[in-house]
This record gives C-alpha cells, structure tokens and sequence, in this order.
C-alpha cells in the first residue's frame, strides 16, 4: 500500500514555534498532513478548553501546500475544532509537538502537548505527543527525523483504545542517544518558587520560576531515562480509574 497517511498536527507552543516547523518538514516526506495550531503559546494550559469566549480561526499560510489553521484558543481546542470542525477528513495520527522543554514526570499532568494527545485519544485517534528536553538552543532535527519513523511504527501496530505514547527525546546529540527506553510516568516535581515582586505602583505580585524537573535515578521512569540520554516512550491513558481500589472502598461500607 502506497497511500500516505493523513496527520492532524498541532502542539502548544504555537504554530509559529520551530519544533513544529521541523515535524511538519519531516513528515511532509512521507505523510499528509493539516496543522491546526494555536496562535499564541499555550505552554502549562493542560487540558483546559474555551467555553466562555469565542474561538477565532484564522487560515495559515506557513505550511503550504499544506493546510493549515490557526486558533486563539488551547490545544485541546485545537484537536478538537479541527477534528469536529475544520478537517475534511478522518485523520490516521494525532501528533502534538515538538516540544520545547520535556514533558516528563508531573509536568506530564500540566502539559498543553500532552493534553493535545489526550483530546486526540478521547475523540478516538491514534495519538503521540512528542517533546525536546531542553529550552535552551534546541536542535529539533534528529527529533523530527525520530518522530517520523515513530510515527510510521505507530500507524504499522495501532494502540488500544483511550492509550497515547508520551514521548521524550533527550537534547543531545545524535550519536549520543543511548537509545529507546519504554518507561512509566515519574513522580518528579519542577523545582519551582514563587518570586515576590514589587510593581511600578509598589503592589505585590508573585512570578512562578523553576524549569528544571526533579531527576528520579531509575531508567524505568521518563525523567530518569531522558537523564541518560535515552529517549522516554511512556504509554498514558486518560481513564484515571485506580480499579484495584474499588473493591478496598467498597468494604468500608460509606453509607448515606
Ligand atoms: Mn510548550
């Protein structure tokens, strides 16, 4: 079979952000593709939606021939506008990134990247969300060329219903990737504070910081593996369900 898949593309950096510019460039080889984007970073939104205002779209010109869309709002809005809205047809593949800056650990749950993803495996789809360990003079090109074949793979095996891959590619070189690990979601925290501040008027306000993630020293978990240089393949479904503690809470018998 020659057909070339058909992939929704988005991420939360914006669709101006050179991570997506780069996964765009390596699939265009080998898929088609629609990128619906957000306009502006949305970088931490997690899986928020826009209710109470309108959503914009705008045609983007930046991806031609290729179609493209942008949207003032998430990208969980982006997913799903696009797959209820502004695609003509039924994509094969999900993907959301790349990334600027890893998605591991509990960053995971605030992740407008893997939120992306999350929208895509609720409504359905196959879906990957893919980020670059690193915020500083990122290199996305082996990534975009990892993600490519990945993507390939993916669409060759398929996965379950309500499972997405959480993907993190460490920031290093090419021939130092000491290859692929499949890990679970890590505890890890940002290190992070509240900076006090005082305005122009002299008011107090606060400025959240910290950006680097709590490294775990376990290969079987993703900030551990990315650590050591091997990319973190990290399967995530959206049901929260703890089912082996259903049975436990039945037996305290919590009556009205
Ligand atoms: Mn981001």
């Amino acid at each position: 079979v020659s057909e070339r898949p058909y992939i929704l593309i988005t991420n939360d950096d914006g669709i101006q952000a050179p991570g997506l510019m780069a996964l765009a460039r390596a699939l265009s080889e080998v898929a088609d593709f629609t990128v619906v984007a957000p306009a502006s970073e949305q970088s931490a939104v997690g899986h928020a939606i826009t209710l109470s205002d309108p959503l914009r779209v705008s045609d983007y010109k930046g991806f031609s021939p290729q179609t493209a869309f942008m949207v003032d709002g998430t990208p969980a809005d982006c997913v799903k506008i696009a797959i209820r809205s502004l695609l003509d047809r039924e994509p094969d593949l999900v993907l959301s990134g790349i990334n600027l800056g890893g998605n591991t650990g509990i960053n995971t749950i605030y992740s407008g990247t893997v939120s992306a993803a999350t929208e895509g495996s609720i409504l359905g789809y196959t879906s990957l969300a893919v980020s670059l360990t690193t915020f500083t003079d990122p290199d996305f090109s082996y990534a975009a060329r990892f993600t490519r074949a990945l993507s390939l793979l993916v669409l060759e095996h398929g996965l379950p219903p309500g499972v997405f891959l959480n993907v993190n590619i460490p920031a290093c070189s090419e021939e130092d990737v000491a290859g692929v690990m499949i890990t679970r979601q890590g505890g890890a925290l940002y290190r992070e504070e509240f900076d006090r501040r005082h305005d122009p008027r002299g008011r107090v306000y606060y400025w959240l910081t910290g950006q680097e993630v709590e490294v775990e020293d376990d290969l079987a978990v993703d900030n551990g593996a990315v650590q050591k240089n091997y990319i973190s393949i990290t399967p995530l479904h959206f049901d929260l369900t703890r089912y082996d503690l259903q049975e436990e809470l039945r037996s305290w018998n919590i009556h009205t």
